[in-house]
């Protein structure tokens, strides 16, 4: 598969379209995740283009898992959680949906399950509370 510039997390980088943004630097960008699978849930973004992780110049990787790592302190700190999924979906068999690459941080607790893969569209100000709590924790 070639890299499609008007893939949604490709518009969201160009500010087309709006997300709920916990972080920014030069190489990275984290938003709440639409369809949350738990609250909190935040999705990493590399701002260099490809469609995955198979695809990816090997020098996105430090500047991503670096902020990967950021925003996992941050949303369990600041979600109150008790552990912390990373999670990254390669072509559409794997689960991948969009094609741009990402990271899943999803914050789990025990007993609570988590919700279904890009089920159901989140409140947005809920993914707002969720966000501004995540930022205090950064
Ligand atoms: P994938 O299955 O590709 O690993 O995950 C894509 C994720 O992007 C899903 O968890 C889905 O809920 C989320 N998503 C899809 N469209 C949008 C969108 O427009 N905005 C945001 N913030 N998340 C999205």
């Amino acid at each position: 598969m070639t890299y499609d510039t008007q893939n949604i997390f490709a518009k969201i980088l160009r500010g087309e379209i709006p997300c709920t943004k916990v972080y920014e630097d030069d190489h990275t960008i984290a938003f709440m995740d639409i369809m949350p699978k738990a609250d909190g849930h935040t999705l990493v973004v590399p701002k260099a283009p490809s469609v995955n992780f198979l695809d990816a110049e090997p020098s996105t990787f430090a500047p991503l898992f670096s902020t990967v790592q950021k925003i996992a302190r941050a949303v369990k700190t600041g979600m109150g959680a008790e552990g912390v999924v990373i999670t990254q979906f390669n072509e559409a068999a794997a689960g991948q949906t969009v094609f741009h690459l990402h990271v899943h941080v999803i914050p789990r607790w025990e007993g609570v399950a988590l919700r279904r893969h890009s089920g159901q569209m989140a409140n947005v100000a809920q993914l707002q509370a969720h966000a501004e709590k995540i930022r205090a924790a950064l």
